[in-house]
């Protein structure tokens, strides 16, 4: 990396075309044959469910206690600790962790060693039950949002029976993660996973309650489903280390866009390049080996930009998994002398990169909950399920638009390319007909029935086909689950995950005694059903939307429907503190009314820290970078026109092109100087400060953008001293 910093842009250049695809083997068996998928699937983790070394009846024991919400026992955590020390050092690990994902986005671990003495003084290797269950780290050095546990250090990890333990690899050694949950001394939860899984287990009473209300009673619990499809950018490592903005910050505070970027519409699905193709295969080979069903790549629209998708899996299991991938994607990546960027907008201009989270529910007898089916009786089921997913959505828009903010997001959410901050869904037209028909007719006459009986009927083989292509939506239907696209690439997706599974949780149980009491009162459960989705739909219909989400025409649209549109975040955050809003995750039991408090003050300070970095890495590459460039041009336009005086020959380009560069940077100091002023200055209401940051910083920093682009356009490339888009995106 030294070596690379010392390099000048045209050595970086050449550099990055001149090197060879990482050749990578898949390890053969002990017949010779290339091994199969199926082979390595999952030799990096361990399920207690699936392990050898543990008796059928403990298994069973722990299963049920997770079922039932209990505690595991002490011995059965003795028995997995010593089957999982077994496994691990037999793959040999030296050390193990609880693996936690505090609220800082990303995961923690702190690592301690197998390594034991035994009492008479030996060296043994031992994880014992308590260990595994329970971990101390200081949770004061973790965002706590100023909750109690400033003052009470402590914090505690706990044992996720639910998610696999794994191995991750390092060149010298292996380590065992235990997926953990983190709490404070009070028990507040200080991470995503633990308001996650209490989403989760809420979402399934609600929702296992309604199948059986609906006739389904061989249903006994309901999970949820989560695929993450993520996208990212992939650049050569040498112009990664020469732009101090990405290493700070993951996005490119400034730069000239390329001539030619997505016009041609010619990278989606393209044919992936060399050393791309040799990245993703290696990146699959070790997300197998972890257990994580990758399932496609490819292309995505802006060039430098592709994704990867796993098949779905259970929800938390998902959420562990998208952080692994997120990880391991770093890893491989750098093996690969490229750098992966996981930001929303890394490149003013061009497209920027989301997090499509795939969701749905599905029960123990393989039912999918948002499978339209063959029948009209579960087409009727069915429609009530999308019509009290829709009702949650316009009820927490501002919570579900609040779980999505971030200041990465803000570049995205809304621009020209992504999903508007409004929130709204996207059914489809056979969907959003049936629909409008139930919003629109007044009674529910037998021959109404009928109509819709018919509608349901071809519903089931039209979604099939008609699944939506529309990607302007933050919200959509797409065949047999919902896709919220609003969510940022470098998101931690259990928390809008939690959101949502909160919102329709609360709807459900409402709509499950609005049921009971319609059977009560003699309806039959099809009638039941039908005027339960009637009346949810007649109260929700506004937030329904199947248009061009980036049209102008919507957000006026939205406005007349009284659609909240939270811009930024701030303005998104600032919801936390309106009365009422948040109370259903209070009373659900997600969140207590504390934790929402500390999200709040964390998410906040998080965005003005990220935009302060910015802001400062910005003005500080300004006068490293841009200003001297310039002046190397300016000097050499001296030169020129100097010498053209002597022999008597005009300079009207040379002078031209030496003010124009003059003004630009006196302009671009000066607003640079101002800046400098404001960050300076006092900002002890955070509030104030954040929204202050996004309507005016951010549009200064626009301004200054723009400038160092022109002043990158009129600098002839020999004297411009940092990568370019066209290097970052099209060199390797
Ligand atoms: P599309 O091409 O419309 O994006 P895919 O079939 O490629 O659809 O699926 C995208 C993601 O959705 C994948 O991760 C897939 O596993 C996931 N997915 C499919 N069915 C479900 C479901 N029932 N619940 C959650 N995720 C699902
Ligand atoms: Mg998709």
């Amino acid at each position: 990396m030294t070596s690379e910093l010392r390099d000048s842009v045209t050595g970086l250049r050449t550099r990055a075309t001149s090197r060879t695809p990482r050749h990578f083997e898949i390890p053969k068996d002990n017949r010779g044959l290339i091994k199969k998928v199926s082979d390595y699937f999952g030799e990096l983790t361990f399920d207690f469910k699936t392990s050898e070394d543990i008796s059928d009846a403990t298994k069973k024991e722990i299963v049920q206690a997770i079922d039932n919400g209990l505690g595991i026992k002490k011995e059965h955590a003795e028995a997995v600790a010593k089957a999982v020390t077994a496994w691990a050092v037999k793959n040999g690990a030296t050390h193990f962790c609880h693996w936690f994902q505090p609220l800082t986005g990303g995961t923690a671990e702190k690592h301690d060693a197998f390594f034991q003495l035994s009492k008479d003084g030996k060296p043994i290797e031992r994880l014992s039950a308590t260990q595994l269950m329970q971990g101390e780290p200081d949770a004061s050095s973790f965002p706590n949002g100023g909750s109690r546990s400033t003052f009470e250090a402590r914090g505690y990890t706990t044992w996720d029976l639910t998610s696999p333990m794994f191995l991750i690899e390092a060149i010298n050694g292996r380590t065992l993660c235990i997926p953990t949950a983190f709490v404070s001394y009070n028990g507040d939860a200080l991470d995503i996973k633990t308001p996650l899984l209490r989403s989760i287990s809420k979402l399934s009473i609600a929702a296992t309650k309604f199948l059986q209300l609906a006739g389904h009673t061989e249903a006994t619990s309901v999970m949820v489903t989560c695929g993450a499809e993520q996208e990212y950018f992939l650049i050569d490592k040498a112009f990664y280390f020469a732009r101090p903005d990405l290493v700070m910050t993951g996005r490119t505070l400034f730069g000239a866009l390329s001539t030619r970027n997505q016009q041609l519409e010619d990278h989606y699905f393209g044919l992936i390049p060399d050393r791309v193709l040799a990245f993703m295969q290696e990146l699959d080979y070790e997300l197998h080996r972890l257990g994580i069903p990758s399932k496609t790549r490819h292309n995505e629209v802006a060039p430098g930009q592709f994704e990867m998708a796993p098949i779905f899996t259970e929800a938390n299991v998902a959420s562990d998994n998208n952080q692994m991938v997120m990880t391991t994607m770093k890893r491989v990546a750098e093996k690969h002398e490229m750098m992966i960027l996981l930001h929303e907008k890394p490149f003013a201009g061009i497209n920027g990169s989301g997090k499509h989270v795939n969701w749905s529910m599905s029960d123990n007898t393989g039912l999918n909950l948002l499978e339209p089916g063959n029948e009209p009786q579960s087409n009727l089921r069915f429609l009530a399920t999308i019509a009290m997913i829709v009702k949650a959505l316009h009820r927490h828009a501002k919570p579900l638009r609040m779980a999505i903010s971030g200041a990465g997001n803000d570049h995205r959410l809304g621009a020209n390319e992504a999903p508007p901050s409004i929130i709204s869904a996207y059914l489809g037209d056979t969907l959003g007909n049936i629909f409008h028909s139930i919003a629109t007719d007044q009674t529910f006459s037998p021959t109404q029935n009928k109509v819709i009986d018919l509608g349901t009927n071809q519903l089931a083989h039209l979604l099939k086909d008609n699944t939506d292509r529309n990607r302007t939506s933050p919200f959509a239907f797409t065949g047999n689950k919902f896709e919220f696209r609003a969510v940022g690439s470098s998101h931690a997706i259990g928390f809008p995950m939690t959101i949502l599974n909160a919102a329709v949780t609360e709807v459900m149980f409402e709509s499950n005694a609005y049921l009971e009491a319609e059977l009560l009162r003699g309806q039959s459960i099809d009638q039941s059903l039908m005027s339960l989705t009637k009346k949810l739909i007649s109260e929700s219909h506004q937030a329904i939307f199947n248009g061009d989400g980036y049209s102008k025409e919507w957000v006026e649209e939205a406005k007349k429907r009284g659609l909240p549109n939270l811009r930024t975040t701030p303005e998104a955050l600032k919801t936390m503190t309106e009365k009422g809003v948040y109370d259903f995750l209070v009373n659900l039991g997600i969140f207590q009314a504390e934790e929402i408090d500390t999200r709040y003050n964390i998410l906040l300070e998080r965005y003005i820290k990220i935009r302060q970095i910015e802001l400062e890495t910005m003005i500080d590459m300004i006068h490293q970078f841009v200003i001297p460039s310039c002046l190397e041009y300016k000097n050499v336009l001296a030169k020129v026109i100097k010498n053209q005086i002597t022999i008597g020959v005009s300079s009207q380009f040379e002078m031209d092109a030496f003010k124009k560069v003059s003004t630009k940077i006196d302009e671009i100091h000066s607003l640079s100087q101002n800046l400098h002023k404001e960050l300076a200055g006092d900002h002890s209401d955070h509030q104030k400060y954040a929204e202050k940051i996004a309507a005016e910083l951010m549009s200064v920093s626009t301004t200054m953008a723009t400038i160092c682009n022109e002043l990158e356009e009129l600098v002839p490339n020999q004297f411009y001293t940092l990568p370019k888009y066209y290097d970052m995106l099209f060199l390797r």
